[in-house]
This record gives structure tokens, sequence and C-alpha cells, in this order.
């Protein structure tokens, strides 16, 4: 039933074609018959078969085969009945006027074929053409639609004729956005098209326009313009287009491409401005920075790291001169702290050293940097010329020192004078009277509060003392030769002695004598610090571990705890005056003054040895000190 139904509306169209070629047919043939007749025009035209030809012809050209060949037989029909003797008749006097006839009828029905047939062919070539053509719109609607750049084609008026969805999205019109937004002149009012520098651009010299003008805006002549969503928002976009010709070359249309490059844009100005930023910041000449690589070769040196090292450019950039030349042999190990932690973290953090001048002097240096370049290993490398500040800072430990000295005096003095006082009202020659005794007892007390005032007076003064001795390298130390392993055994015995309950474990070498030119007293001091320190900021239930090993020249002396750990920065920073970590874990037992690291290394540094500590955040500490061992001329 339901084949019989879609079929029937396909047969009745084809019922209804034949049924109108048919008339056609009829009627085209019958005409001519009827104006031959009423005019009685044969025989006295000769081939007067021509008209009906192009009856035939014509239907065959517009109606197709049917109608042509059923015109040819009611032509022939006709023409044997109404018009070649005997009429009304189907008979022929003649054999040439019925030979003629069925001549006439061939012909008719030849024409009628051919003229049909091409009629067909022509017919399936614009099929095909149209199916290209069809085709050929359909990709290019997949290739705008694909496209990830906003796309809109135009009429030669300007009028929008088709935009792709990134067009639509890029400029924020939604699904039910009045479409009349896109009219030329509204389109243009809401764009709002200006220049980089924020300037509007003249109507006419909206993209589509130029176009519409001929121009093509392609490659070096795409154009970045800022312009508004339909929503307001700022956007940079790079303009592209070309105008639609047709195949006179006359301008049909044009096709303008956007391309959003707002991020892209705000970055190239970002690195422009970070790099102006650098550049300014290279070429003021107040900082030395090189670019070097992790073999100290050096790639960019400014004017002013030249001026610091006293060496030309062309010596450095030549690779004659390397990083580790200016090094000095005391600061190798805090510089391979110093470029490990580049390495594994990506910045050195700013430590102050001295480096070596062409001239043979030395320079201190404040020095920070940061990894720029992780595959080639460069390191951009930031160096500042203390000596001025050094220089004052000496001046003020001097001043400090002479300060201390001088107080120093006239506290003793004062000390003297109280002792004397106090001795003189003891000698008094006694009884008294109550009132004399009483004014003795007051007298006395107030000396001794003075005296204890003049004690604490005197112990900051020798602290005073002591940091500037240790500021100046001026610690007087007794050089004797001693035997390291009895001043580390002593040590600890003495530190295990305060600290009963802790557990320190010590791990000595073979030798029992390892011999060392040192004052025994500041060494003793420099590993109690570390001692107190480990017990200080340790959890009291895990052990420290102090250890002296021998290798070749060197005596190395390290105490190991499970403290807090330090990171590669505040390994760099805990040997500077006054410098305490201020992290969880590091406000130990009882809180110090940030000098106790500070004086190990004024002693161990003194001793032309080495520090330096090794540990990671949650890991634990080992600080250690060299000393070199010093084999006497007897032994
Ligand atoms: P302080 O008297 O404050 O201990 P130091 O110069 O001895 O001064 O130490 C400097 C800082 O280094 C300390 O404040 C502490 O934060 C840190 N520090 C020293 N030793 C250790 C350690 N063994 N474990 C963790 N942090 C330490």
């Amino acid at each position: 039933m339901r084949t019989i139904e879609r079929v029937v509306p396909i047969k009745r169209n084809q019922m209804l074609r034949y049924l109108l070629d048919s008339v056609l047919a009829c009627a085209g043939s019958l005409l001519v018959t009827g104006v031959l007749f009423v005019f009685q025009l044969y025989p006295r035209i000769p081939n007067i078969w021509i008209p009906y030809l192009l009856v035939v012809m014509g239907l065959a050209i517009v109606r197709g085969r049917y109608a042509a060949i059923l015109s040819a037989v009611v032509a022939f029909l006709s023409l044997d009945y109404f018009i070649i003797p005997p009429l009304y008749n189907v008979f022929v006097f003649r054999i040439e006027e019925e030979i003629a006839l069925f001549i006439f009828l061939s012909v008719a029905m030849l024409t009628g074929h051919l003229a049909a047939a091409l009629r067909e062919r022509e017919r399936q070539a614009n099929r095909q053409a149209e199916h290209g053509a069809q085709a050929r719109a359909r990709e290019l609607t997949a290739i705008f639609e694909a496209m990830t750049e906003g796309v809109i084609v135009c009429d030669a008026r300007g009028e929008v004729r088709y935009t792709n969805p990134a067009y639509r999205s890029l400029l924020a019109l939604e699904e039910d956005t009045d479409p009349s937004v896109l009219l030329l002149n509204h389109r243009i009012e809401w764009l709002a098209f200006r220049d980089l520098a924020g300037r509007p651009v003249p109507k006419e010299q909206a993209p589509m326009l130029r176009v519409l003008r001929g121009e093509r805006l392609s490659d070096t002549n795409s154009i970045d313009l800022m312009c508004h969503t339909h929503k307001g928002e700022d956007l940079i976009v790079n303009v592209s287009g070309a105008p639609i010709r047709d195949a006179a070359g006359q301008i049909i249309g044009g096709v303008v491409v956007f391309r959003d490059v707002t991020g892209q844009r705000h970055i190239e100005q970002q690195l422009q401005y970070s790099e102006r930023k650098l550049r300014s910041l290279v070429e003021s000449n107040i900082f030395g920075v090189v670019v070097v690589d992790i073999d100290g070769r050096f790639y960019e040196a400014n004017d002013r790291f030249v001026q610091m090292v006293g060496y030309s450019k062309e010596e450095l950039l030549s690779g004659a001169v390397t990083w580790q030349q200016l090094n000095l042999p005391e600061y190798q190990e805090v510089t391979a702290q110093a470029v490990g932690a580049v390495l594994s973290t990506g910045a050195m953090y700013p430590y102050e050293k001295e480096h070596l001048h062409k001239d043979g002097s030395r320079a201190p240096i404040l020095i920070a940097g940061a990894m720029i370049d992780h595959k080639r290993e460069l390191m951009l490398i930031v160096i500042l010329d203390i000596s001025e500040r050094k220089a004052a800072e000496r001046r003020k430990q001097e001043f400090l020192s002479m300060v201390s000295h001088e107080l120093r005096t006239p506290l003793t003095s004062i000390m003297g004078f109280i002792d004397l006082a106090l001795l003189c009202s003891d000698l008094f020659p006694r009884p008294l009277s109550p009132e004399a005794e009483k004014l003795m007892d007051k007298m006395e007390t107030g000396l001794k509060r003075a005296m204890r005032q003049v004690e604490i007076e005197t112990r900051l003064v020798e602290e005073l003392l002591e940091v500037s001795r240790l500021e100046l390298h001026k610690f007087e130390l007794s050089l004797h030769p001693e035997n390291i392993v009895t001043i580390v055994q002593e040590t600890v015995a003495n530190q295990q002695q305060a600290a009963r309950t802790r557990n320190i474990e010590l791990a000595l070498p073979p030798d029992e004598l390892v011999p060392v030119l040192a004052d025994a007293g500041r060494v003793g001091q420099a590993l109690t610090n570390y001692l107190t320190n480990a017990l200080k900021y340790a959890p009291v239930d895990q052990p420290v571990l102090v250890r002296l090993e021998v290798t070749g020249t060197v005596a190395r002396v390290s105490v190991r705890d499970q403290g807090p750990g330090l990171t590669a920065d505040q390994q760099l920073r805990v040997w500077e005056r006054f410098y305490q970590v201020a992290a969880p874990g590091h406000q130990g037992t009882d809180r110090g003054l940030g000098l106790g690291l500070a004086i190990v290394k004024a002693i161990v540094e003194q001793h032309h040895g080495q520090v330096g500590v090794q540990s990671a955040p949650g890991e634990g500490s080992t600080f250690w000190f060299t000393l070199p061992i010093e084999v006497s001329p007897q032994g």
C-alpha cells in the first residue's frame, strides 16, 4: 500500500506531462495543416513540410523526444488526410507523393530524435556543471566553517553574503543577534576600527571597502587594526582580504579574513617591554652583567663588568679569559654551591665574595644570577661592586672597635673605684651611730648596684669587641701544633657533659694523631658552635653525629643532624652576621643573635680552612669545616 502511494504521484506527474506533450504535438502539427488547408498552399509551395519540421524541432528542444515524434506522426497523418489528394482519405494517387510523405515522416522523426538528443546532452552538461559548482561551494563552505579565522564575504555594495562561525564568535555575534547589525553602515559603526596607536580609521578605509575598491590585503599587505566586538570588547585583529571578480574581471564582491592577534600582540608588547627593561638595566652600567655558560665561557659582558675585572670585552668574549680565572681559590666551595643551586633551582641567590682583577687585586662583590637557557646551560649573572660598602663597613668596625676600647678603659676605672669605695666602707671604724650605719648601708647597696650595671656594660662592650675583631679578621690566634683528634674528642665530651640527655655519636679516623697548626680554643669554639646549633635545631630524640675524616692533606670535621634542613639560599646566607632563618623549626630552644656561624667561618678562614653545609629542607644538615694538616718537621 505504501509503495503504491509513493509511486502514484510520480506517475500522475508523468501522465500530465505526456498529456501536455500530446496536446502540444497535435496542436502544433494540426495548426500548420490548418494554415496549408485554408490557404490552399499545396502544391503551390514546394517543400511544404519544412514548417512541420520546424514544429517538430521546436517541440524536441522544448518538450523532448515524445512530443517531437508524436507531432511528426500527426503531421504525416494530417498531410496525407487533409492536404495530399485525394482529400479526407489516407490513400495517395501518386506514388512520388506517397514516397515523399514517407521520406517526410522519416526526416521529421529523425530531426525530432536528434534535436531531443541534443537537448538531453545539453541538459546533462548543465546538470554536471551545476553539480560541480555545488560541490565546490560545499567545499568552500566546509573550509570556511573549519577555519579559525573569521571570514566575511560581501557583495559589490559591501552587504553581507556569508560569515563563518569563527567570524561570529570572534565578534561576539550570537545566534539571535539581529541580522541588521551586519548591514555595512551598522557594521562599520560598531566595529569602530582604529590603528594600533588608537587613532580612528575613516570609514572609506574600512578593510571591506578597500577590498571592494580592488585592493588586495595579503601577506605583507595585511593590516593590524584594533576594533570592537559587538559587545564592545577591544580586539586586535590582523586583516587580510581580496576582491571577488566575475569572468570579465568586474568586482562582484569581496572576502575579508580577520585573525585575532590580541594575545600575540600583548605578548609581543610585554616581551618588548621586558627586553627594554633588561636592556636599560644592563646599559645603565650600575651592575656588571654577564652571560656565561657552565664552563665559565663568557657570551656577553657589559661595560661595567669590563671595568670591574680589567679585561677587555674581546678578551672576555674570545674565550681567552673564563669565569673561573676571576675566582679566588678560597671561594671555590661557595661558587660550586651557587652553581649547584642555579642548576637545580634555576636561581643563584645573592651572596658576597671577592673576585680577582686583571692587575691581581681583589675586589668584594655581591653576586646573583639565574639560568636563562637550560639547554645550553647559560646563566645571566649580575655583579655589584661592593668595595665602597665594605670600606665603609670596615671604617665603621674600626670606629666601633676604637669606641669599645675607649669605653672599656673608663669602665675598668669605674669598677676599680667602686671596689675601692666598697673596701673603704668595710674598713670604716665601727661602731657607728644608728643614723650613720643606715647611711652606710644605703651607700653600700647603691655601690653594689652600680657594680652590677658596670659588669653588664663591660660584657656588652666585650661582645661588641668580639664582633668587630671578627669583622676585621683580628682574632688573636695563638697557633700551636695540635692534634685535632684530641680537640674534637674534648669538645664532644664537654658538650655531652652539658647536654647529658642528648645522644652525640663520634666517628674518628683510624689515625690517633692528625696534626694541625691551630688555636685549640678557637677550633673547639667552632666545633662547639656547630654542635650547639645541631642540638638546638634537631629533635631531642635524634642523635647528632660528629665525624673527623682525613682526606689527603686536609682534616674535615662535620656535624650531622636530623633537623629542619636548609634551602639552597639559606645555605649560602647562614654564614652572614646576624642572619637567622625565619621559618618554622628554626626557632631553636634558645634564640641566639645569628653570630655563631659567622664566628665559625672567621675562625676557620683564619686557619686557612673552609666551611660549608650540605642540606635539604626536611632532610637535616651536615655542617663541616676543614683544616690543613701540618706535619711538623720533627714528625
Ligand atoms: P644562632 O645563634 O641564631 O643559631 P648561627 O649563626 O649559629 O646563629 O646560625 C644562623 C642561623 O642558621 C640560625 O638562626 C638557624 O636558623 C640556622 N642554622 C644554624 N645551624 C642550623 C642547623 N644545624 N639546622 C638548621 N638550621 C641551622
